[in-house]
Order: C-alpha cells, then sequence, then structure tokens
C-alpha cells in the first residue's frame, strides 16, 4: 500500500488497545493479590488448621515452600505445571488435587485457584485427606505429618517424594520469615523436630540409588527427565551447543522436578536449581535436546531456576552462585563465550514468548559470578511490545503500521512499508539507562517483514546523534550491532526509525537491546 501526500499529516503518537494477550495474567489477579495480605493469610492458615484438624505451622510450611506465602503470577503455567496459588494445587500433577478439592468444598477450580484463603483451606483438606488415607490421626504434633507432606505435591518415586518433604520439614525446624504485603509472615524455629518418616525412612534425595546416567556436571543430582519430554542426539557432533538459556520455574523446585518426570508434561530443562541453597539437579543429559525454548531447543542448554518472576524472595545468594559455577562450566566445556549473547534469558529469545526470568533476576550479580569480571553487565531490551510502559512508541496513522505474531521477540512485530526520503511512520525505542557508560546498541532483524536495504537508524546518546544504515535484507533471525555509545542515566537516550529508506519494502521493528560495557 502506498501512503499518500492526502494524509501527510502531523504525526502524532498513537494509542494502541493493549489486547488481552499483552496483559500479564497476574493483572487478572489483582483482586487475589490484595486479599493476600499478611493478616489475611494468617487469619486464612488458622482458621484451616483449625476446620480441618492440621497443625498451622506445618499449613504455612508447605506454602511457604510452594509459593513463598504469594499468590503467583502463572506466567509460565503451561510449560511448568506446578498449579496455582498458595497451597500450588494442581490438575497436572498426579493427583489432580484441584479438582477433586474443589468437589470436595463445593467449590469451582478458578475460586479455589483464585481465591488466597479457599486455596489455603485446600491445601489444608488435601493435607488432611492424606493423612487419613495413610489411617493416621490429625494430631498437633508436625513430626506425625511426614508420609502426608511427602504425598503433596504427587511425586512419582519416594526420591522425588522426600525432596519437597525435607524441605518442609528444615523450615519447620529452622524457622523462617517474610515480609510480604501487609506485614511479615512466620514460623518459629523448632530444633526439636524429628519427623516419623515411615516409608520414606532412610530416603534421602540423591543419594543410595545408581543413577541411570551420570551427570555431565558433577556438582549436580541426576535425576533422569520422562523420556518423553526431550529429544536424542549427540550433540556437540549432531548439533554445537552455543547457547545457555536461563529460566525460573514458576513453582517449587520438587514439584519442576515431578512435572519433567510426569511423561505428559512434553518439556523438560537440563538442569534445576534450588532457591534455599542452590542445590542443582540435573534432568536431562547436555548431549540430548530438552524442551524449553522452542527454536532455541536445538542449539542450547536449559538451566531452571526455583523461583516465580513476579515474586520477591527467590532469588538467593547460594542460587546465583551455585548456577553461575554450573553455567561456567557448561560454557568451558563447549567454548560458549560467556557473554549476554550466549548467556541470555528465555525472554531474550526471538520466537519465543516467555518472560522470564523476569526483571527481579540480578545479571550483574550472576555475569560477575560467572566470569569473574565486575562490570556493568545491564541489558536492556525495548521490544515493540514495551507500549504501555512508553518504552516503545509507534507514530503516524495506524493504518500502515502492521502487527504481526510468529515473529521476533516476545512473538510479535511490527513493520510499515519504506515511504522514500520523507519520513511518515517512524518508531522510537527509549531505554531506561540505570547506570552511565558505555552501551552497545543491537538491532535484532526477523526473518520476514524486513525488505528494505536501507533502514535508516538514529542514534541519539549522551552527547549526539548518529545514523547508521542497516540492510535489513540481508539478516534473518539475527542481531546487527549499530555501534557503542554513551548513556546517562534515565531515559534522555533513544533510537528511531524511520519509514524514510528509499524504497517502498518493508520496514521491519522489532527489539533493540542496550548492552552494558
Ligand atoms: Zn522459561
Amino acid at each position: 500500500m502506498k501512503k499518500t501526500w492526502v494524509t501527510l499529516l502531523a504525526t502524532t503518537a498513537l494509542t494502541f488497545a493493549v489486547t488481552g494477550s499483552a496483559l500479564p495474567s497476574y493483572a487478572a489477579n489483582s483482586a487475589a493479590k490484595t486479599l493476600a495480605t499478611a493478616p489475611n493469610l494468617e487469619n486464612a492458615f488458622t482458621a484451616a488448621a483449625k476446620e480441618f484438624g492440621v497443625p498451622k505451622e506445618l499449613l504455612m510450611a508447605v506454602s511457604y515452600t510452594e509459593s513463598r506465602w504469594q499468590m503467583d503470577a502463572e506466567l509460565d503455567t503451561k510449560d511448568h505445571g506446578n498449579g496455582n496459588g498458595l497451597m500450588h494445587l494442581s490438575d497436572k500433577s498426579v493427583k489432580k488435587s484441584l479438582s477433586d478439592t474443589a468437589k470436595a468444598l463445593g467449590v469451582n477450580a478458578k475460586q479455589l485457584e483464585n481465591d488466597p484463603a479457599l486455596n489455603i483451606r485446600g491445601g489444608a483438606f488435601v493435607l488432611a485427606q492424606a493423612q487419613k488415607n495413610l489411617g493416621k490421626q490429625l494430631t498437633n504434633n508436625v513430626n506425625d505429618w511426614y508420609e502426608a507432606v511427602a504425598s503433596f505435591e504427587g511425586a512419582s518415586d519416594k526420591q522425588s517424594a522426600v525432596l519437597f518433604a525435607d524441605e518442609v520439614y528444615r523450615i519447620l525446624k529452622e524457622g523462617t520469615s517474610l515480609t510480604i504485603e501487609g506485614g511479615t509472615l512466620s514460623v518459629a524455629a523448632n530444633k526439636a523436630i524429628a519427623p516419623n518418616k515411615g516409608q520414606y525412612a532412610g530416603v534421602t534425595y540423591g543419594l543410595g540409588v545408581t543413577p541411570d546416567a551420570t551427570p555431565d556436571y558433577p556438582g549436580a543430582i541426576w535425576n533422569a527427565a520422562s523420556t518423553s519430554n526431550y529429544q536424542a542426539a549427540t550433540r556437540p557432533t549432531s548439533n554445537p551447543i552455543n547457547y545457555v538459556i536461563i529460566h525460573d520455574t514458576e513453582g517449587s523446585y520438587s514439584g519442576s522436578i515431578n512435572w519433567f518426570k510426569d511423561p505428559t508434561a512434553q518439556v523438560s530443562a537440563h538442569y534445576v536449581v534450588r532457591s534455599s541453597d542452590g542445590q542443582i539437579t540435573q534432568m536431562v543429559q547436555e548431549k540430548d535436546i530438552a524442551w524449553h525454548a522452542r527454536s532455541f531447543n536445538t542449539n542450547g542448554v536449559g538451566v531452571e531456576h526455583e523461583g516465580y518472576e513476579a515474586q520477591t524472595g527467590w532469588y538467593t545468594d547460594a542460587m546465583y552462585t551455585s548456577s553461575a559455577a554450573l553455567v561456567k562450566s557448561i560454557c568451558q566445556r563447549y567454548g560458549i563465550p560467556m557473554d549476554r549473547d550466549h548467556i541470555l534469558s528465555h525472554s531474550e529469545l526471538w520466537g519465543n514468548d516467555h518472560t522470564d526470568p523476569g526483571a527481579n533476576w540480578d545479571w550483574n550479580k550472576y555475569m560477575t559470578k560467572i566470569t569473574g569480571v565486575s562490570k556493568n553487565w545491564t541489558v536492556i531490551n525495548v521490544d515493540d511490545k514495551d507500549t504501555a510502559s512508553g518504552a516503545f512508541t509507534l507514530y503516524g496513522s495506524s493504518q500502515y503500521w502492521h502487527p504481526v505474531t510468529g515473529y521476533g521477540l516476545h512473538n510479535e512485530i511490527n513493520y510499515t512499508n519504506g515511504n522514500g526520503s520523507v519520513i511518515y511512520n517512524y518508531a522510537i525505542w527509549k531505554p531506561t539507562i540505570p547506570t552511565a557508560g558505555n552501551y552497545e546498541v543491537k538491532v535484532f532483524i526477523p526473518s520476514n517483514y524486513a525488505g528494505t536495504t536501507a533502514a535508516k537508524y538514529e542514534i541519539h546518546y549522551n552527547g549526539g546523534t548518529v545514523t547508521k544504515t542497516v540492510n535489513q535484507s540481508a539478516y534473518s533471525n539475527q542481531w546487527v550491532s549499530l555501534g557503542t555509545y554513551n548513556f546517562a542515566v534515565g531515559t534522555g537516550g533513544y533510537v528511531k526509525l524511520g519509514d524514510n529508506t528509499g524504497d517502498t519494502n518493508t520496514v521491519a521493528f522489532d527489539t533493540i537491546r542496550f548492552m552494558g560495557q
């Protein structure tokens, strides 16, 4: 389509309707989140413990292990299957606890997922039922409940069952507290805790079993994913290993391990790292192709970190230290450069639409631990989906802007057609720079709708403006450097790209990243 001079009026910023898919799904749960304040949860734990005859501190420790007492954001549920809410009741686990519990409590599954107090009641119900099924009394002594707790996540084997129960009892023994909205919740330390483990006596995760494979990383415990959840290969011979992909689990460590062992999951990662102490479980051999990042699976190693991108309290120093040593080992063994072009978050991959591990992941700390080099490791990605924050804005008549899904980062790009030598439609990428300094500016050129031979990127940096011309048609799913420039703190710097390409071919607009040097 041609742009006519008739419509060439003043260029004004457009406000695009925010589509449902562009909104994080937790926005819909905001009502539930406001109910999940510390005083409300304290009352809910007390009431549910009394109603179902479950020790309150046990209920709280189970919830802490599942959710750190926060309503989860559920950004990645389809890949993780760990369940929902403070107790993480799920229909994806073996025991179908969500539907069964909803039925027993006379509510629907959605209510059970989204109402914090109801979710806690549901968790108490599941624990009490498990205790009854074991033929045990509903006592006030937490030591009597170990077997019921071990069954809570529907683990398929004893090793994985004690993985969850031991974490819950560690919390009961050591105590914990966490400040959430409205106050602080805590479980008091009880050094006298000595659970009666029953059928799980003598079972310790990672010990006493003959593994069916040796972990590639000596610091990891081997616990195989279901063979239905990955593709066997002979990497790096069959396919080179070029990337390490950083994820978060959106669920507990043990729950994620259970999910990757479930043949219905159809997802996996090579490694899972625990929040509390950095324990690492390897589930898929590095030579094989785990399923965690679509187009990046073939050449990537996937590392999952226990936590939720929308929550705090999960990404601990112990986790960063342990994961960094793992990633350093992977990079050294396959000759992967230890930089932010090769160690990537799931959100930074084209052909993917996930957002993990999110803004709480401390890349400066992590990369410094991996490389031993302390510098500004910040990378700010500004995507064409970042319209709500004002980081990305389209200008000019909307009829000439075409959003297309299925390409680029966050699985969406925009394109327009070239307009000869005059700018009519243009876009601005405006990063929020946290630390003044030099940043390399890179633009992502998608595999389609990048037809122009002369895209003129204007880089407005601290001290000047420079225009870099890129032949978009020469690239396909590639990052192209526009050079390194100094940026001040804040939002003063930006990149602008217009349709003054000199041709009428398509011009693609996706992500620009600003990489600290
Ligand atoms: Zn992910």
